[in-house]
């Protein structure tokens, strides 16, 4: 007898449940669409416990007749699409017909609406999957859905939960995502009792980002508006210097929808590149408006990946919109201000350089620089590859290779089995040695690296890489010692967080703490840092520090370990900390820094993964230049070699 079975449609609307709905924010995005879709003015979230004791979304919009409420619970019913062709050109945020049926599936739900016009309305409810009866009720035109006991059903699922805050974080999110879409609409958010978004109808979406990630950044933005053939195109891009260390802040609407597209997250990064370092990311708000058949939007059970027709071309627009204004736009000081100094930076092996010498005319000779390279940078035509000439470390052999090596172009991504080694290998040892009395003979070359001779061969060190590998063993040796002296600032340093972020700082006070960073909240969407570690006072902006901290939490979920919090923030301190690539050493800073470099030795890689020196061996260089024939030829004269 056979072993297949029909599943029951409840089984059914469960599984598919757990495709859309992941926890209570994935429950308030899909009320939120349909509270946009049936045209409200007004929407209210209620949220208790997080989400998981209630999740009720109220709006003024088009409301539901009797009879068609116990349809809209009911699995692929939907009043949105009729035919397949609709399928094709899909107007609303909703189609699928299935979030009430999931929701319900999994939770105790209410669903009370009135059409405009009409009565009291009626209710009806859903408990696990289970109808209940329809019954008259006394509401205003509009729809509620209150939503209690998320996974009741599904007990695993429903441990799988974070805290309260957490799940607020991502409710916000998920509002956001709506909210900045739909200006012309209110939202409202209250978490038990309390209102934690209250945002009326706004005639600019920078009002929107103000609202939820603070004000500095909202009135920063640069507009950018181009008509293109495949479709509109309007956004609000951040000046260079407002990069962060993930991608979150790069949001991307498609006809009011938030999508993740690959290709014009790379167009935006892309536009960017040059302008920021490489491993920031910028931060934009790009609204694309194109035909509803150009799109498909029935690819992702939760339609965050789209299809785009024009795909390509739209990432051309979207590439050459940014970088046409950029070039008109003075982001040149703020630039200045990502690239600069910190200020007073007052560490022995890295003063500050520009007290030392012409002062004012080296910064402002600099920001000149600044902008005649991006000017230059802007006006070149995009380049399609990653391709540039540089050394590469080769970390995956030792082996040599061929002899033109060092001048080929090699790709970003795959490094070839190099000439250059990763230092200190083991047999390597004493090139530390080497450059501790190496004394003048090092050098600062393209402001970015220290090049030494050692007994066998030539070093090359990252300046900045080996500075931040410097302050993040001081650092840690210290912390060894005892929470790290902390220095209260004289103003605060204000950082403009969201629901999310506050909740991370503040499950993590006692980390910081250690650290040496107090802190506490300043209105409802900054805080005020009011203290900072003594060691690194006047060398890395708190406000940078923190930011880099969350931006990497907000990358890396629910994973971390306080242990992995403590150390990142050791990291993120030193690399605003450090000299940068481009700041121009003294010669005795030079020689400061290098004679540090035993404190990078166990690893020979910045905190971030990166390698802090290279050494190019002697007998490497002299295979390189064919004057190795010593050891293959040694009956030849030593003073030339045989084919010179
Ligand atoms: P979909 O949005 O994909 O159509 P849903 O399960 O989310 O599927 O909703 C089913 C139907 O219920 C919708 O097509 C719509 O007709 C109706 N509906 C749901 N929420 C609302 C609301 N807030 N106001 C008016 N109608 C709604
Ligand atoms: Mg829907």
């Amino acid at each position: 007898m056979g072993v297949i079975r029909k599943l029951d449609p409840h089984l059914v609307n469960q599984i598919a449940a757990g495709e859309v709905i992941e926890r209570p924010a994935s429950v308030v995005k899909e009320l939120l669409e349909n509270a946009i879709d049936a045209q409200a003015a007004h929407i209210d979230v209620a949220i208790e416990d997080g989400g998981k004791k209630l999740i009720r979304v109220q709006d003024d919009g088009l409301g539901m007749a009797a009879d068609d409420l116990a349809l809209a619970v009911a699995s692929h019913a939907t009043s949105k699409l009729t035919s397949s062709d609709d399928l094709e050109r899909i107007a609303t945020l909703g189609f699928r017909g299935e979030a009430l049926a999931s929701v319900g599936s999994v939770s105790q739900m209410v669903v009370t609406s009135c059409r405009a016009g009409e009565v009291g309305g009626h209710s009806i409810s859903i408990d696990g999957g289970r109808l209940g009866d329809l019954r008259a009720a006394g509401a205003a035109p509009g729809t509620t859905v209150e939503v209690r006991n998320l996974f009741h059903t599904i007990p695993a699922r429903r441990k799988f939960l974070k805290t309260e805050a957490t799940e607020l974080g991502h409710i916000v999110d998920a509002m956001a995502r709506v909210a900045l879409a739909y200006p012309q609409v209110a939202f409202r958010l209250t978490h038990n009792g309390r209102t934690v978004h209250n945002l009326p109808r706004a005639e600019d979406i920078r009002e929107r980002v103000s609202a939820f990630f603070g004000r500095q950044l909202a009135d920063q933005l640069i507009e950018i508006r181009s008509d293109t053939p495949v479709g509109g195109l309007w956004g609000l891009a951040a000046p260079p210097s407002e990069s962060r260390a993930s991608t979150r802040m790069q949001y991307l609407f498609v006809n009011g929808r938030y999508v993740r597209d690959r290709s014009l997250l790379h167009a935006i990064r892309e536009a960017y590149r040059g302008l920021i370092e490489s491993n920031r990311q910028p931060v934009v708000f790009l609204y694309l408006t194109v035909p509803a058949n150009d799109i498909d939007v029935n690819v992702h059970p939760t339609k965050i990946e789209v299809r785009l027709r024009s795909g390509q071309q739209l990432y051309r627009e979207v590439l050459a919109a940014l970088r046409q204004r950029f070039l008109t736009a003075d982001l040149a000081p703020r630039i200045e201000d990502g690239l600069a100094l910190p200020a007073g930076r007052t560490a022995d092996n890295a003063p500050p350089h520009a007290e030392s010498g012409a002062g004012d005319t080296d910064a402002q000779a600099r920001e000149m620089r600044i902008r005649q390279s991006m000017a230059d940078f802007l006006r070149a035509p995009p380049s399609s590859s990653q391709q540039r000439l540089s050394f590469k470390r080769g970390d995956r052999g030792t082996g040599p290779s061929g002899p033109r090596e060092f001048a080929s172009p090699v790709a970003d991504t795959e490094p070839p089995p190099g000439d250059l080694q990763t230092a200190p290998s083991p047999q390597r040892a004493p090139v530390a040695q080497g450059v501790e009395d190496a004394g003048p003979r090092a050098v600062q070359l393209h402001n970015t690296y220290l090049v030494a001779e050692t007994d066998d061969g030539i070093l090359i060190v990252d300046q900045h890489a080996l500075h931040e590998r410097v302050i993040y063993e001081e650092l840690r040796s210290r912390l060894g010692a005892g929470p790290l002296e902390s220095q209260r600032l004289l103003i605060p340093a204000v950082l403009d967080v969201t629901q999310r972020e506050r909740a991370f700082l503040e499950e993590h006070g006692e980390q910081l703490a250690r650290l040496g960073v107090e802190f506490e909240p300043f209105g409802t969407a900054s805080i005020g840092i009011q203290a900072f570690p003594m060691m690194l006072t006047g060398r890395a902006q708190p406000e940078r520090v923190l930011r880099d901290l969350l931006d990497w939490a907000a990358e890396n979920g629910g994973k971390l370990t306080v242990d992995d919090v403590l150390d990142e923030l050791l990291h993120r301190m030193a690399c605003r900390a450090a000299v940068k690539a481009g700041d121009v050493l003294t010669a005795e800073e030079v020689q400061s820094l290098l004679a540090k470099r035993h404190m990078a030795e166990q690893t020979a890689t910045c905190p971030h993964g990166r390698p802090t020196s290279l050494v190019l061996p002697r007998d490497e260089i002299e295979r390189q230049f064919h004057r190795d024939y010593r050891t293959t030829r040694p009956e030849d004269d030593d003073t030339l070699p045989p084919d010179a």
